[in-house]
């Protein structure tokens, strides 16, 4: 198996693996979607909410603002020493309380120790009018999306197989329809040659338009893919970093392997 990292950023990676399989990647984007434990807001006790906003709207609003999670400093609350009571291992707690006329944002939760204000400070949750409270307390307790999408800290997690485009030069009229009718432009003029641009290669959706397209004019592209080569995008919601998510699914999968290997 071999690693070429594209686009490495802070919330979102891109990288091609080869000598793999689409069932190994699948497995690691399902743990990504399902078995990658983030913090999120659980439970919320309203104080007070003349707001024009429901409790109920409020709580999931809340619910699905991310929250920066290192997920070894925290275990679940059913598993928790405390019984699922609450503690510092199992919950982090955020109190707010506001007057109107204010707009509430994200970044007003005050949460009860450094490091867990949220990654988005400038989400709004409800709008107030003059004399309008909103008094809160939101617990936040960690989970996964195997549970609930707002314990999902992964979006946009999808694989392609690896294109490969080819021109046949015997058969190409040099026309450059293809070149049009490529909505990813993978193909340009070389001089007076139609070739494609293999900067550009990993792009190919495998759509297969230019070769329906050339198919009628000369049938000189050939659009392949290699299922052991896999092109493969994650992002997070900004509760961890795309590469500790990737690490946490890993760890998850390792868990799952080693349980099922003491059973048997
Ligand atoms: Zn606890």
């Amino acid at each position: 198996m071999k690693i070429e990292p594209r686009d490495i950023s802070e919330n979102s990676m891109r990288f091609v693996i080869s000598n793999t399989t689409p069932a190994f990647m699948n497995m690691i984007r399902r743990a990504l979607v399902a078995d990658v434990p983030k913090l999120a807001i659980d439970d919320v006790i309203i104080y007070d909410n003349t707001s024009g906003l429901f409790d109920e709207i409020i709580a999931h609003k809340l619910g699905l603002l991310p929250i920066p999670t290192v997920p070894e400093e925290f275990v679940e609350k059913a598993k928790c020493t405390c019984n699922g009571e609450g503690c510092s291992k199992c919950t982090v707690r955020y109190t707010l309380s506001k007057e109107g006329p204010c707009t509430i944002y994200s970044g007003d939760l005050t949460p009860d120790r450094p490091g867990f204000a949220f990654s988005e400070k400038r989400v709004p949750i409800v709008k107030l009018l003059p004399g309008q409270r909103l008094i809160i307390e939101a617990i936040a307790a960690i989970g996964t999306g195997s549970k609930h999408a707002k314990w999902q800290a992964s979006c946009g997690v999808g694989y392609k197989y690896y294109p490969s485009v080819k021109i046949d030069a015997t058969k190409c009229d040099n026309h450059g329809g293809c070149i049009k009718e490529c909505p990813q432009g993978i193909f340009k003029f070389d001089g007076k040659k139609v070739v494609v641009d293999q900067s550009k290669i990993e792009k190919c959706t495998l759509c297969m338009s230019c070769q329906e397209y050339c198919a009628v004019a000369s049938g000189a592209i050939d659009v392949k893919w290699d299922e052991s080569k896999i092109i493969f995008n994650v992002e997070t919601d900004g509760s961890m970093s795309a590469a500790e998510a990737l690490r946490q699914s890993a760890k998850s999968l390792r868990q799952k392997f080693t349980e099922f290997e003491s059973l048997l």
